[in-house]
């Protein structure tokens, strides 16, 4: 394989972009881009780390032919991922000592800060990489393979590059759109990951003390043609599911005086341009979500709030998320982080996001709510802090108003941000506060929350099974921020099916597959059925199989529950 490339997707994870499965970020995409911009004809195939994994000897031996291997990854918001592993650093270190003729190059957000193991710990550096990579990106990763190829030389890339514009990026992401047919997901529950804008509004004010956005420079926007090329590119190859989830604030695409205001004036018509354009450019999609919004942003400006929201409730598709990064709900917390909003703001962009989201859609679940994020171990915390964020939630529960999910995490440390010089001090002085808080909020917020916005009784259509977990099937659906469903029993993988929900967890449900086949269901599956009490479900099993649900009637009769059946 002279002119063979081979990329190593060991998934990244960002607080405005995530690329762990189902879901493709755009790194893989644009670095495919820029070599298919320089060799047309080049092969580039592309392995996930769980692939490589699985099929150590069939990756070493393709890739030890390979002219460059270019392995991205980064987790620098970790969470638990029900889709695949990130790569480990000792991963990272073998697979590149272990390979020796290729050109190895590294990029990806562990190259330009480090990796995160969970949240508290400071992230390691990669320094003790450089060794192990011909290559260390530090600036944008597709930019140094582009200018690599090119040049057929590593010495004349400078891997601090970094764009100023999107125009070589929507060259890029059209010509890399085809990597998606070789991904895991492709054909089944794949959603991509597009890119409106790098950088955020507030790095004029310094940003918040903990995040590596500001880091990004000056905010760079991408064209509404740029993104629905690369949408119809996507599309062209069978790509139905798409998240606008590279960005630090959705309500703030092409917003008026950027650069000039900590919170630019919005820009509707753009926010509207931008979703009518990937509506044309991808006319049968099956998911469109976003993902962060800011908070300051709605609350200082509600009325191009409003409007933007309506905006995205007429051409997105339900079940999506607008994840708010509220922090804190401490004053003097919010001060001392330079934190974007005050716990008044924060729920104004609550109750403006309720206002036209809540509604219900045709797959279950409403059509926009907000997502809270929390972060802790932030400079001035105390154990006030906690109770401050406790009533702030609480507030929101009594207040009616309904929330996707809370994240609780703490924060982890990067390089270069303000909170490098504190650590982890506030993290280990508050440990036990932080354990006490999530265990309460767990309880007291999240199952009363969850039971309001997934009620028993509610459908959930069109949810993937993806794999088991004991004798339980969990199953999610497509899209932003997916609720987990567990059904207790082994159904086949890689199904499509819909699901009743019947109970809550604090972060999960309980579903079983709607309607029930009461003539093939597990006897576990028909016990769980509200409404069936088990002597009735032990006569059904000996009386099946029945013709229609008529013959049901003498066993069961109450209507609702028939309803949930058929044979
Ligand atoms: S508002 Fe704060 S947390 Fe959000 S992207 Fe900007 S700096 Fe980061």
């Amino acid at each position: 394989m002279e002119e063979g490339y081979v990329i190593v997707d060991g998934y990244t994870d960002e607080p405005a972009g995530l690329g762990v499965p189902p879901y493709l970020d755009v790194y893989p995409r644009y670095v495919a881009g820029a070599i298919w911009s320089n060799l047309p004809s080049a092969q580039v195939i592309y392995f996930t780390i769980d692939e490589v994994r699985r099929s150590l000897d069939v990756f070493l031996k393709i890739a030890s032919k390979a002219k460059a291997i270019i392995f991205i990854a980064g987790v620098s918001v970790p969470g638990k991922y029900l889709g695949g592993t990130p790569i480990s650093l000792e991963e990272l270190e073998f697979l590149s000592r272990v390979l020796e003729k290729p050109v190895k190059i590294l990029g990806g957000p562990v190259a330009i800060f480090g990796i995160g193991k969970e949240g508290g710990r400071i992230a390691e550096l990669p320094s003790r990489l450089g060794d192990s990579f011909d290559l260390v990106v530090r600036g944008d990763i597709e930019l140094a393979v582009y200018r690599f190829i090119r040049e057929r030389s590593l010495e004349k890339v400078d891997p601090y590059e970094r764009r100023t514009d999107f125009g070589l990026i929507d060259m890029f992401a059209v010509k890399g759109a085809k990597i998606v047919l070789q991904h895991p997901n492709y054909s089944r529950n794949l959603i991509i990951e597009l890119e409106t804008f790098r950088g955020c509004p507030r790095a004029i004010v310094g940003g918040c003390s903990f995040c590596i956005e500001p880091l990004y420079g000056k905010v760079i926007f991408r064209s509404v043609k740029g993104i629905a090329a690369e949408v119809k590119a996507l599309y062209s190859y069978g790509v139905k599911c798409f998240r606008l989830g590279r960005q630090t604030d959705i309500y703030s695409y092409m917003a008026h005086d950027t650069g000039k205001y900590e919170f630019p004036k919005p820009n509707p018509r753009a926010v509207e341009l931008l979703f009518k354009s990937i509506r044309n450019a991808a006319p049968n999609l099956k998911v469109l979500h976003i993902d962060n919004a800011n908070p300051g942003t709605l609350a200082n400006h509600p009325t191009e709030a409003r409007k933007i929201t309506k905006i995205i409730v007429k051409y997105h598709t339900p079940g999506d998320v607008a994840a708010l990064g509220v922090e804190s709900a401490d004053p003097k917390v919010i001060k001392l982080n330079n934190l974007k909003a005050s716990p008044e703001e924060s729920l104004e962009a609550v109750r403006i996001i309720n206002e036209m989201g809540a509604r219900r859609g045709y797959n279950g679940l409403p059509h926009l709510l907000p997502g809270i994020n929390f972060v802790f171990g932030l400079i001035g915390e105390t154990k006030e802090t906690y109770i401050l964020n406790y009533e702030f939630l609480k507030r929101i529960l009594e207040e009616g108003l309904l929330v996707r999910r809370i994240n609780l995490r703490q924060v982890l440390v990067f390089p270069r941000t303000r909170m490098w010089d504190v650590g982890t001090r506030v993290i280990n002085r508050n440990k036990q506060y932080f354990k006490v808080f999530k265990e309460k909020i767990r309880k007291e917020i999240d199952l009363p929350m969850f039971r309001r916005v997934v009620p028993r009784g509610t459908i959930l259509r069109e949810v993937y099974t993806e794999a088991y977990e004991g004798k339980n099937t969990l199953a999610r659906q497509i899209g932003s921020y997916p609720i987990l469903v567990y059904i207790p029993d082994l159904l086949p993988l890689g199904k499509f099916i819909d699901v009743l929900v019947i109970d809550h967890g604090y972060r999960s449900v309980t579903g079983v597959p709607y309607p029930l086949n009461v003539n093939k269901s597990s006897r576990r599956l028909l016990e769980k059925l509200p409404g069936i009490s088990q002597r009735t479900v032990a006569k059904i099993l000996v009386r099946r199989p029945f013709k229609s649900l008529e013959d049901l009637r003498t066993l069961v009769r109450e209507e609702q529950v028939l309803k949930w059946l058929r044979v």
